[in-house]
């Protein structure tokens, strides 16, 4: 076929799949699945790592845990009946011989590794049954002497049913037509290569390229892109932005009686940094287009009482607050919490989660309905669509990273009136440094709370070996005797919310019985919402000294008093919901403890996650130190972020670029919307939902 220049990203569909040579119906549907469509979106699927197939390695150099490109004679084959069946071939050079082992294997394949076959093959060797062995290779008969690959392999993200070999076929055919009909350069960069030279690179690394730069996301052509793919997030948060900020919002009047009201009879002071949100928050509300923010606060910094300052300026102005909190429990706490504010203020709450059913629903959902309820606390629930508001002004989102951007765009149509936006207010503890947030939150407007309540005291934290068990079952009686309430976390995360549950409900038994003077709850995933909050209600009143729970009290749990707090299999978790666990001590007036309790072995990263717990209290400071634990590729924040999945830029490693990214976002979104579009549904997918491109 014919191509014209314009083929490769002409808007809106560009060149079909189909029209590569080898790509069927049934392959077509399976590239869809991971968001190929067109040719363009091929060749912008880029491999996330490369394989050195270049140098034949002897046998006799092989070590387990590494690949190696192997080359020989295949000296024996069998089928090896044990549990599972499997073929069996031993491949053999003048230095040694090692297996080669097939669990799924067809005929055809049998054959190909007949005795005194030559083939090649590469894989990542084991310790097996026989020996080294390499586990599914991929491999190939070959004519002797043919020479072995002279370019890097790239190994691709794909999906079942297709294979690594047959991507790198197609991709090779949509490499000819790019040989001919460059893909355009959309955005003016100021250094980099031409971006058809840079795919061209990355899909086949000529002779000599420098894996080392390849593997790490350094090499100019892998930055080339990068800045292009950063810089279409950036016009897309912007243009998300545009939309949003398009539509009108009621515009409240001034802060009220009530409002100062609920600031007088908190029994606390606001911080500086609270009163200075609260303002931004408020000044916000007063404008004609819906509010955008985010209110970073580490864990403990009070951003509750936003959320409720924020609910009693909207219902001064007649209209209705929702607020979304990502589990049941938090709902469940920030409802007993407001509340206890505003219902002395005539502001009639309620809570609306999964658990609340039947007749009770039918009438709350009435209220919300009909205006009687102005605040309206619950979980995803509250999207539902059976839902409707009567008149609502805000939606206040706590910690957003499981909500995403088509979430957060889906309220637009939950709005007061016609033609009104609800305001939006997201609150994170994820503390994201400010250079990262520029990426992930680029259509948000961020305020940060870097103010503690005073009079908190640092938590001391130590790390405990298993072992000590004993001891630290002692300093939970001693604690709790005197006064005192204690959390003991009990993490299993790889495994089942069942099993974790299950082990939650042994350990209470256990301290239960070590412990007969204290009185111990326990709280799970698998009680009904009912129960937990009873249980919650129990501990915050006192009755109950020692709490002993699974992650489920990760956010938002609230008691001062608690000032202990254990967590068992520590070593498991990451740095992000340690800081979020430890946060629930430290409220109060007491010095509180954390003590981590870990397995042995301790491995590295481990050792180094809770060497960090043990220094710091800071949220920020911990987020950059799990930055530099984790390396790029994993950030803090963005995998819960959920919704932003970049194809070959990394945030934290590229951050520097980020300021480069965003200026000629707004310079194009000014001067060529039409470019900026297309930039956009170059590398991202599902652009669709948001009815913007
Ligand atoms: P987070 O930011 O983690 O959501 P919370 O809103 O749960 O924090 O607040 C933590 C605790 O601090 C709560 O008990 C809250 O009542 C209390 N608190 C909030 N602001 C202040 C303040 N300015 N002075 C004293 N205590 C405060
Ligand atoms: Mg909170």
């Amino acid at each position: 076929m014919r191509l014209r220049k314009s083929d490769w990203s002409s808007y809106p569909k560009g060149l079909p799949i189909e029209a590569l040579k080898g790509v069927g119906p049934s392959l077509s549907a399976k590239l869809s699945r991971i968001g190929i469509n067109t040719a363009e979106d091929l060749l912008f699927h880029l491999p996330f790592r490369y394989e050195d197939r270049t140098t034949v390695s002897t046998i006799a150099s092989v070590t387990a845990g590494s690949s190696y490109l192997l080359e020989g004679i295949i000296s024996e084959t069998k089928i090896i009946f044990g549990r599972r069946r499997s073929l069996l071939a031993f491949l053999e050079d003048n230095t040694g011989r090692i297996g080669l082992r097939f669990y799924y294997f067809s005929k055809s394949q049998q054959a190909k590794l007949d005795s005194k076959k030559k083939i090649r093959c590469y894989g990542e060797a084991r310790k097996g049954a026989s020996g080294l062995e390499i586990y599914h290779p991929e491999y190939a008969n070959i004519d002797i002497d043919t020479s072995p690959n002279e370019h890097l392999t790239p190994i691709y993200p794909l999906t079942e049913g297709i294979t690594q070999s047959r991507y790198r076929k197609i991709v090779a055919e949509a490499l000819l037509y790019l040989k001919k009909v460059p893909i355009q350069n959309l955005i003016n960069r100021k250094s980099g290569i031409d971006i058809s030279e840079a795919i061209q690179y990355l899909h086949k690394p000529p002779p000599g390229a420098n894996a080392d730069l390849l593997m790490q996301g350094e090499h100019p052509a892998q930055k080339t892109l990068s800045l292009d793919e950063l810089t279409a997030h950036q016009t897309y948060s912007r243009l998300i932005r545009d939309e949003l900020k398009k539509l009108k919002a009621p515009g409240h009047s001034n802060p009220g009686s009530k409002y100062k009201k609920a600031i007088r009879s908190l029994g606390f002071k606001l911080t500086g940094a609270q009163s200075r949100v609260a303002k931004e928050i408020s000044n916000d509300m007063m404008q004609k287009h819906p509010m955008l923010r985010l209110i970073q606060g580490d864990v403990g910094s009070g951003k509750t009482v936003l959320a409720a300052l924020a609910a009693i300026h909207t219902h001064e102005n007649g209209l209705q607050s929702a607020v979304m909190a990502p589990t049941e429990l938090l709902a469940e706490q920030h409802f007993y919490t407001l509340s206890a504010w505003l219902e002395p203020l005539k502001i009639e709450v309620s809570l609306l989660t999964g658990n609340v059913k039947g007749k009770t629903r039918k009438i709350q959902i009435e209220r919300i309905k009909d205006g009687k309820t102005n605040v309206i606390i619950g979980t995803h629930a509250l999207f539902q669509r059976e839902i409707i508001f009567q008149s609502l002004g805000i939606v206040i989102i706590d910690e957003q990273h499981r909500f995403g951007v088509h979430q957060r765009l889906a309220l637009r149509e939950k709005g007061a009136k016609k033609n009104f936006a609800p305001h939006q207010m997201i609150m994170t503890a994820t503390p994201i440094p400010r250079t990262l947030s520029m990426g992930i939150y680029a259509e948000m407007d961020v305020s940060t709370i870097d103010e503690l309540p005073p009079g908190r005291k640092p938590i001391s934290t130590s790390v405990l070996s298993n072992d000590k068990r004993s001891e630290v079952i002692a300093k939970v009686d001693a604690a709790c005797q005197s006064g005192r309430q204690a959390y003991w976390v009990c993490t299993l995360i790889a495994e089942s919310e069942h099993l974790e549950c299950e082990a939650a409900e042994k350990v209470a038994a256990e301290l239960q019985d070590r412990l007969p003077k204290i009185s111990i709850a326990l709280v799970h995933g698998k009680l009904s919402s009912d129960a937990k909050a009873k249980i919650m209600d129990e501990f915050k009143k006192g009755s109950v000294d020692l709490l002993v729970s699974t992650t489920v009290i990760e956010v938002g749990v609230d008691v001062p008093n608690a000032s202990l707090m254990i967590i068992e299999n520590s070593e498991r978790l990451g740095l992000a919901q340690l800081h979020q666990l430890r946060g629930r001590v430290g409220r109060g007036s007491n010095v509180s403890h954390c003590l981590l309790l870990y397995k042995q072995p301790l491995g590295e990263l481990s050792r180094q996650r809770l060497t960090v717990m043990r220094e710091s209290n800071d949220g920020f400071f911990i987020a950059e130190r799990d930055l530099e634990i984790r390396g790029p590729g994993e950030i803090f924040g963005t995998k819960q972020s959920g919704e932003i999945r970049l194809k070959i830029a990394d945030f934290l490693r590229d951050k520097e670029m980020l300021p480069e990214a965003r200026e000629i976002a707004e310079k194009l979104l000014i001067e060529d919307r039409e470019t900026a579009k297309i930039l956009i549904r170059r590398w991202i997918t599902n652009t669709e939902d948001v009815g913007l491109v």
